[in-house]
């Protein structure tokens, strides 16, 4: 008679920890972290995937800014071709920016980035649902 073999000695040992930045719980942490940043901090850290990706305009900066001679936002920080020059901070009028020629609403536009990527997720667990029922319907013959 054999033996069934206990799958926990086969894992590595980990453990669940809540994020550092944010507090969700991250899974299959390996034992001697520290601390652990959740997936969902690290993609805004270095940039959602395409799918997921917030429109972007958080800080109220236009498209390209970064890319202007002379950039001054709202709280008055001078921008060089995107480079701060904290000397100049506040002695300019932050640059009126002028609305975008397309009437879309930023959370609009989100919405639908987000509705989109709901969407494929739906019908990819639609799939892999029909796909299961019609296995285990054919082992219940
Ligand atoms: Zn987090």
């Amino acid at each position: 008679m054999k033996k069934k073999r206990k799958i926990n000695n086969l894992t590595p040992p980990s453990k669940a920890m809540e994020c550092s930045k944010c507090g969700r719980v991250v899974e299959n942490v390996g034992y001697d972290a520290k601390s652990v940043v959740c997936s969902y901090c690290v993609f805004s850290a270095v940039g959602f995937p395409e799918e997921t990706k917030p429109a972007y305009k958080p800080t109220g900066r236009p498209a390209g800014w970064h890319w202007m001679k002379e950039f001054v936002d709202k709280d008055g920080n001078v921008y060089h071709s995107g480079k701060e020059q904290p000397k100049l901070k506040g002695t300019l009028k932050p640059t009126k920016v002028k609305p975008p020629k397309k009437k879309v609403k930023r959370r609009t536009q989100n919405q639908i980035l987000i509705d989109r990527h709901k969407k494929k997720k739906a019908a990819l667990k639609k799939a892999v649902k029909k796909q299961q029922d019609f296995i285990n319907h054919n082992v219940k013959k």
